[in-house]
C-alpha cells in the first residue's frame, strides 16, 4: 500500500463551523456574542464567521473576549500537539 499525497489545503483545527476570525468594522450597532457588551456603530471588532446551515452568520465579539478565546486556543492546540509525540519537536 503506498501512502496517498494528501490533497488539498492542509485543514486547520480552528475552523470546522467557525469560520477564519476577521476584524471588521461594526456597520450597525451590535453586540458581543459572548459578554453582550455593546458594540457601537464604527467601531472595530472580530467576527467569527458561523459556517454551514442554510445561512451564514458572523458572530462578534469584543476585544476582552477574543482574548479569552485565542488563550483557549492555544490550550487546546498544546493539548492536540500531546496526541503525537514527534509534535512537540516541530516548531510552529
Ligand atoms: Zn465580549
Amino acid at each position: 500500500m503506498s501512502k496517498a499525497k494528501p490533497k488539498g489545503p492542509t485543514p486547520s483545527l480552528i475552523g470546522g463551523t467557525n469560520g477564519r476570525p476577521k476584524r471588521i468594522t461594526v456597520q450597525r450597532r451590535s453586540e458581543c456574542f459572548r459578554c453582550h457588551e455593546e458594540l457601537p456603530a464604527g467601531v472595530d471588532c472580530v467576527a467569527i464567521p458561523k459556517l454551514g446551515g442554510g445561512y451564514s452568520s458572523d458572530r462578534r465579539i469584543c476585544n476582552a473576549c477574543f482574548i479569552l478565546v485565542l488563550a483557549k486556543t492555544a490550550e487546546d492546540l498544546a493539548d492536540a500537539r500531546k496526541l503525537v509525540p514527534e509534535a512537540a519537536a516541530v516548531a510552529l
